[in-house]
């Protein structure tokens, strides 16, 4: 399946009439993380929920949903999508630090699993809501544990310092305050620390605090059913070929040999990037070739209107050149430095890889390494299935992104 060689050729021939750009999706790649995923998160008995906020195409969404994974929101209209695409009521899970009324009382309506409250107003307001409707509503504490992802500070949520979550100085607050919330039933604890973890480390400081949190709550005699230990974990941007499934057997693994869990405790997880990022591909083509100063700018029919993270939180994607795998007979081979660029017709050249728009952050790669490109190249930027199409805008009047499936073209 995942022959470097194979996804390229295949692609670029079916490329060639499709007007760029586009996000391409490897329904195949998907499919095979999925089941990597459930049967790694199955051998302990752990639920999955599917952070939508990813991507919540209907086609990734109904693909997901098929491998008996939840839906983690955190918006009113995630929790519609999450509704309208029949995610079970008892599957739902919605978060966010500032959910509004609206929001709350669609959730309410459509009685989701659990609200992940982060807030001590927000549990009043819950509350309220949930009495007006003579309802109870399921909720969990989401828990700032004060532990550092180690990742970008952009995608960094549990630390003090961060606005999400309710902190360990507010717990004693917040519990005492609850007795008095007659409509919310706590049902769990809630924990997410950040994106693109790579350093599983972190991960077993989260289960060290929560094990200690849980302590907190045995003292008190309160019961708690779930433990939702969040998303998080991360891909491989710079070699996807070398990991396009990530290494979901450690990640639950570690949290099968850290966290202490009490009789009867169900452990639940909320995975965005790790299961839709490397299955996704934008597809661009080089508009014009122009030398700079110091280097050569590769200006691209893409920018940051269809792939923010590098502006945002300038992340990394790897950058290719897949006409260049279709030199006149020449046999592509895997290139990872410049000197192992052994197509004999191919010069290697430096370029900044930039898109069309108004704003110099709109940059893919600074002297990125590519074989020598032409305007009409077709250049991928890989891992680019979570966090991509689901942030594209319509800024510069835009067009928005079209999206296509391998099973589909
Ligand atoms: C974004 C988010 C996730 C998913 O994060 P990934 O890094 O994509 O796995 C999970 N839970 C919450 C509350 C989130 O905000």
């Amino acid at each position: 399946m995942s022959d470097t060689k194979m996804f390229k050729e295949n692609i670029v021939s079916k490329l060639e009439t499709i007007p760029t750009p586009f996000y391409y999706y490897d329904v195949e790649v998907l499919k095979q993380t999925l089941q990597k995923l459930k049967a790694e998160s199955d051998k302990y008995g752990f639920i999955i929920h599917y952070a939508l906020k990813a991507n919540a195409n209907n086609k990734i969404i109904d693909i997901i949903k098929s491998y008996n994974i939840g839906a983690d929101c955190v918006s009113g209209n995630e929790v519609k999508k999450a509704v309208e695409c029949d995610f079970k009521p008892e599957h739902i899970v919605f978060a966010g630090v500032g959910k509004n009324d609206a929001e709350i009382n669609y959730a309410l309506e459509n009685n989701i699993f659990c609200f992940n409250c982060e807030s001590l107003q927000e549990l009043e307001v819950l509350n309220e809501l949930a009495a007006a409707k003579k309802k109870t509503a399921g909720i969990a504490l989401r828990i700032n544990p004060n532990v550092n992802a180690n990742t970008h500070k952009y995608i960094t949520t549990g630390l003090e310092e961060n606005k999400f979550g309710i902190n360990l100085w507010e717990l004693e607050t917040v519990v005492n305050a609850l007795k008095d919330f007659k409509n919310l039933n706590l049902i769990g604890l809630h924990f997410h620390i950040g994106s693109q973890i790579m350093d599983l480390n972190s991960f077993k400081s989260l289960c060290l605090r929560v094990n200690e949190i849980q302590g907190w709550f045995v003292n008190r005699k309160i019961t708690i059913q779930n433990i939702n230990v969040g998303g998080g974990l991360g891909v491989d941007y710079h070699e996807p070929e070398a990991h396009l499934i990530t290494d979901f057997a450690s990640y639950f693994k570690l949290f099968n040999d850290f966290l202490e869990l009490q009789p009867g405790q169900k452990v639940h997880f909320e995975l965005g990037r790790a299961i839709i990022a490397q299955c996704g591909t934008l597809i661009s083509k080089v508009l014009y070739i122009k030398k700079g100063v110091n280097t050569n700018f590769a200006i691209l029919d893409a920018g940051m209107t269809e792939l923010m993270r590098p502006a945002l939180y300038q992340a990394y994607h790897k950058i290719e050149n897949l006409s260049k795998y279709q030199v006149s007979g020449i046999k592509y081979q895997e290139a990872s430095s410049e000197s192992e660029i052994r197509n004999p017709k191919s010069e290697i050249f430096k370029y900044d890889v930039v898109g069309p728009i108004c704003e110099s952050s709109d940059c893919f790669g600074k002297a990125v390494i590519l074989p020598e490109t032409k305007r009409g190249d077709i250049v991928a930027l890989r891992t680019a299935g979570a966090y991509g199409e689901v942030m594209s805008s319509a800024y510069n009047l835009r067009d928005r992104v079209k999206a296509f499936y391998s099973d589909e073209i």
